[in-house]
């Protein structure tokens, strides 16, 4: 669940929560999914990482899968890589070979 606020721009995304608490016992996270009611129209939602959200995942490098939404799909959503959600993630553009940046260089 999210964290909502009168303001806000102190709110956070619904996985913030999980992503602090692996980070907090060193477990690696491999995989995310949000999934949300949209209570309007009555249906579940699988939404994507959102900008934010995919640079805090960046910390575990571009294999991480995403649940993503995809009518074509059996249930409706499939698994994206954060480097098929990002191609272009900026941080390449700071090591020396061009490759995703480590954990240590997200983290130093
Ligand atoms: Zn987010």
């Amino acid at each position: 669940m999210g964290l909502d606020n009168l303001n806000m721009s102190v709110a956070l995304c619904h996985e913030t929560g999980a992503l602090i608490q692996a980070y907090t016992l060193d477990v690696p996270v491999t995989a995310t999914v949000c999934h949300c009611r949209d209570r309007e129209r009555n249906r579940l939602l699988v939404l994507p990482p959102c900008g934010i959200c995919q640079e805090r995942l960046a910390l575990w490098g571009p294999r991480v899968e995403a649940a993503v939404p995809d009518a074509t799909a059996p249930g409706g959503w499939r698994a994206a890589t954060l480097a098929e959600l990002n191609p272009l993630y900026w941080g390449t553009s700071f090591t020396e070979d061009g490759d995703w940046p480590t954990q240590a260089a997200h983290s130093a």
